[in-house]
């Protein structure tokens, strides 16, 4: 069993005011990703028949579903998915954290299906926006007025020659991403990386990627837990960069590096994960000079992203610049409606927008969506926009994080002004991201956040 040794002090506040600040932050709109007011959904006002699919039953698809349900009458509604399980997905870095069990990540589907809306428990296969159906992998055909894309991302494993998902927890190789088991696992060869010590890897793909802060929060995660443990000194963390910068927005890039020079983890710019051996413990990366080699005794492998594949073969991808390569959608980065299909919408991981892989972007993508799509059925435009809103708590030690939000522009948005400052690692966020945020996720899936 992996040890808790999280009874080390965290910054803690004084108990009646910690009592009142946890008895705030409940009635607060929840977190920073629903801290400012949107569009509440409205209840059954427009009458309509329009046939709505919407493929992929994640956070965004099951967002879309309810906030559809309570607006649209007599509209038929159908969610496409086949996964009977829902994962909290920003969960998974706590339960790799050791701070929560495996079952805090998991919840059925079918509870999050709103009232009046079909689900086809199986995945789609085939996309035709010219004959306006999806069709399933058991081959039936579901005909659509509109279509909402919700699919989420690819996990790319097998782009890292070597790697064997089902490896993951044994010798040293962790992956916080794969799955809510995975996450456990990764917790377990964590938790013996730091009794013992050696060299720990950490870095993220070249492509784009859900959540980017959430390699650079494992990495600060482990860094504690070695302190906690006492091996900080018997350990070399490095930081496999896959670019110049550790991360898209300048102003976090260098209060993320002041950080890891503070904590002592050696970042290597320009490395991205080519090749493992899993048995030598070797990780090879792709270096602007040719090929790099790296032992280790710990690895957090974060696979490469791209488009599933019934949306990277189907006519919806961008067809050129940096999204076409890995089948992004081709929406309008401001109302997420398909550029070339204009009843199709593309809202969560799948859109290839410039930033917005968060759940917390799924808050503000999926309500500018539908504003757009019910505006076309009652012939009144929607005049909504998505600023690129992508929010992360940066996890920087067990007790604390930062509250990162930002927008296309790599403006810092502040949801909190005079409570939380966007770059400090403050007692509050960590708060935020252990506590609050999953009622708020909840609150999103039933259309009420
Ligand atoms: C480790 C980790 C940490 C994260 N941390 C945070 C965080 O701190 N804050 C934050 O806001 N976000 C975080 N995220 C990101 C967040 O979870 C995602 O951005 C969000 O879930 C995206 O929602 P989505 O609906 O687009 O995709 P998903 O929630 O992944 O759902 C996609 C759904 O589509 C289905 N699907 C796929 N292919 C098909 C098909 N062919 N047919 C039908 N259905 C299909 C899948 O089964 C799935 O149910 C994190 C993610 C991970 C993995």
């Amino acid at each position: 069993m992996p040890k808790n040794d999280l009874k080390a002090p965290m910054p803690t506040l004084p108990e009646p005011a910690r009592r009142r600040f946890l008895s705030g932050l409940a009635a607060l709109p929840l977190a920073a990703a629903v801290a400012q007011t949107s569009t509440p959904a409205q209840a059954n006002t427009v009458k309509t028949s329009a046939r709505i699919v919407i493929a992929g039953g994640g956070a965004a698809g099951l967002t879309a579903a309810s906030r559809l349900a309570s607006a649209l009458q007599g509209a038929r509604i159908t969610v496409v998915d086949s996964r009977k399980e829902h994962h909290y997905q920003p969960g998974f870095t706590l339960v790799a954290a050791g701070i929560k069990p495996q079952g805090y990540v998991i919840s059925p589907t079918s509870s999050y299906i709103p009232k009046g809306v079909e689900w086809v428990n199986e995945r789609v296969a085939e996309i035709d926006p010219e004959g306006n159906k999806v069709v399933t992998e058991s081959g039936k055909a579901v005909p659509y007025d509109f279509l909402i894309v919700a699919t989420g991302l690819e996990l790319h494993y097998a782009g890292i020659e070597g790697m064997d998902t089902a490896r993951i927890g044994q010798n040293g190789l962790g992956s916080v991403y794969h799955s809510p088991q995975a996450a456990s696992a990764t917790w377990g060869a964590l938790s013996q990386f730091a009794d013992t010590g050696g060299v720990g890897l950490f870095g993220r793909p070249a492509s784009e990627m859900k959540c980017a802060g959430a390699p650079l929060k494992y990495a600060f995660i482990s860094d504690d837990h070695l302190r906690r443990r006492g091996n900080r000194g018997k350990a070399e963390l490095i930081y496999m960069a896959q670019s110049k910068s550790l991360f898209g927005v300048p102003i976090v890039a260098e209060k993320v590096r002041m950080l890891f020079q503070d904590r002592g983890v050696k970042v290597n710019h320009e490395h991205v994960l080519q090749a493992i051996d899993l048995d030598k413990r070797l990780a090879t990366y792709k270096t602007p000079t040719g090929t790099a080699e790296q032992a280790y005794d710990f690895i957090n492998v974060v696979p490469p992203m791209r488009a599933p594949e019934a949306v990277r073969n189907s006519p919806l991808p961008w067809t050129e610049g940096p999204f076409a390569a890995d089948g992004w959608m081709e929406v309008d980065r401001d109302t997420l409606r398909h550029k070339r299909y204009r009843n199709v919408f593309g809202v969560g991981d799948i859109a290839g927008v410039p930033k917005g892989k968060t759940a917390a972007s799924v808050k503000w993508q999926v309500p500018v969506a539908i504003d757009h799509l019910i505006g076309d059925i009652t012939g009144k435009a929607s005049a909504e926009v998505y600023n690129g809103y992508t929010s992360c708590p940066l996890i920087t030690r067990l007790g604390q994080a930062m509250l990162i939000e930002f927008d296309y522009k790599d403006n810092l948005i502040m949801s909190f002004p005079g409570v939380i400052a966007p770059l400090e690692e403050l007692w509050i966020s960590w708060v935020m991201k252990t506590m609050a945020l999953k009622p708020t996720y909840i609150s999103m899936l039933r259309g009420r956040a």
